[in-house]
């Protein structure tokens, strides 16, 4: 990922930075519109992974849709280019004010996660003298195998509508007058890696349509949401996904109704191989039982391995040693989980070379925060560096 040229320009460009490798992005976005195409599916970039304006004006460039999950993510998606008509509008909890912005822009869709919520939509929309287009987001109790953190599906998460509640819904769907319903909205988890999950994810939801089917209720949009994994390990092996296998899991076990439209959400699979944290080492520190490398990045610019455990692959960038150490690396934040490794393999490591965590393109940037007072890290596409 890394010529030698790219290395020369990032020893002169201040860290820690995003580096977004743009020639991989346009790559990933071909290959997944492709597939999309072929099976005929709508994608909806889910925002959250990461809403650089730069990198959204090429993602819509794709002719993608925009899933949000704030009314400032819908905003900036229209701001980016991405078409209000494409845009739909997730999340448990919406605010009036999301609610109505997000009426005036005329958005595609709301992805509704309660039968409270639906009620407000129809309050508001009906003020507004408009007509909301609405999708249930069900949860159809399906196990992501992931991180519990980023499992979304079960009846014990937060999200979506039981299937125990939907005849009420159904009941409240038939008073609210500024309403219509024109689709079923699933998201069982993130970095899902097993593909199985999908498989049974596509025969509970065949389960589910069948269950409207007989209450004579037939939606024009069927939205399985995103979730799919990549690979941390392997970054350059598996630069990217496999778009083809994961839509045709849908084409061969989904029952659609005649016309009806299959729409999907990816954020991570589309933007996280791109994207590496370059960061300079501070120091380098004995310990008792390694050495710490202390970088001048930490869990305000990537929060994964704070927040869930997570492995994002460590490469020293700079040096020429052929001498292989064990260091644990860690950030300059004052919190013991700003740790991005333990005992992790690294060529013989000294003040100044730069480090590149890398599959840091999906939920970086877009988690960054300020805490100690920190500077937001700068970002930087292929063509920036000079
Ligand atoms: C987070 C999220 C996505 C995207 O998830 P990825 O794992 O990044 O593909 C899609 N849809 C909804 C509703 C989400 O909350």
């Amino acid at each position: 990922m890394f010529s030698a040229e790219l290395i020369k320009k990032f020893k002169s460009t201040p860290t820690p930075f995003f580096y977004y490798d743009t020639a991989l992005l346009r790559k990933t976005l071909e290959q997944a519109a492709v597939a999309a195409k072929k099976h005929d599916i709508e994608v909806h970039y889910a925002l959250k992974a990461n809403a650089n304006k730069q990198l959204l004006k090429i993602i819509q460039g794709y002719g993608f849709g925009a899933d949000c999950v704030s009314v400032n993510e819908v905003l900036r998606a229209i701001e980016c280019g991405f078409l209000p008509d494409k845009i739909v509008f997730a999340g448990v909890g919406k605010s009036d004010e999301e609610i109505r912005i997000a009426l005036e822009n005329n958005i595609y869709c709301f992805n509704c996660e309660s039968l409270e919520e639906i009620e407000i939509i129809d309050e508001i929309a009906g003020k507004l003298k408009k007509k909301a287009s609405i999708a249930l987001r069900i949860n159809p109790n399906v196990n992501a195998h992931t991180h519990h953190y980023i499992t979304t599906g079960l009846e014990e998460n937060k999200f979506g509508i039981n299937m125990w509640q939907l005849e009420d819904v159904l009941k409240a769907l038939t008073r609210a007058k500024h309403v219509t319903l024109i689709g079923l909205h699933f998201h069982i988890g993130s970095q899902i890696t097993d593909m199985n999950v999908y498989k049974t994810l596509c025969l509970r939801v065949n389960e589910i349509q069948q269950w409207f089917a007989d209450r004579n209720i037939y939606v024009p949009n069927l939205n399985l949401g995103g979730g799919l994994g990549i690979d941390y390990y392997q970054p350059d092996n598996h630069s990217i996904v496999d778009f083809e296998k994961y839509y045709s899991i849908f084409r061969q076990f989904l029952k659609l109704n005649p016309g009806q439209k299959l729409h999907t959400e990816p954020g991570r699979a589309l933007v996280a191989q791109c994207g590496a944290l370059i960061s300079k080492v501070l120091y380098v520190k004995k310990g008792i039982q390694s050495n710490f490398i202390i970088l001048d990045a930490g869990m305000t610019e990537l929060l994964r391995p704070a927040l869930y455990q997570s492995y994002h692959k460590i490469e020293n960038i700079t040096s020429q040693s052929k001498n292989t150490l064990k260091y644990d690396v860690v950030g300059p934040i004052c919190e013991s989980s700003d740790c991005f490794g333990k005992a992790i393999d690294l060529p013989e490591t000294n003040r100044g070379d730069l480090l590149a965590l890398r599959s840091a393109g999906a939920y970086g940037e877009s988690m960054a925060l300020d805490y100690n007072l920190r500077d937001r890290a700068k970002s930087y596409l292929t063509e920036d560096l000079k």
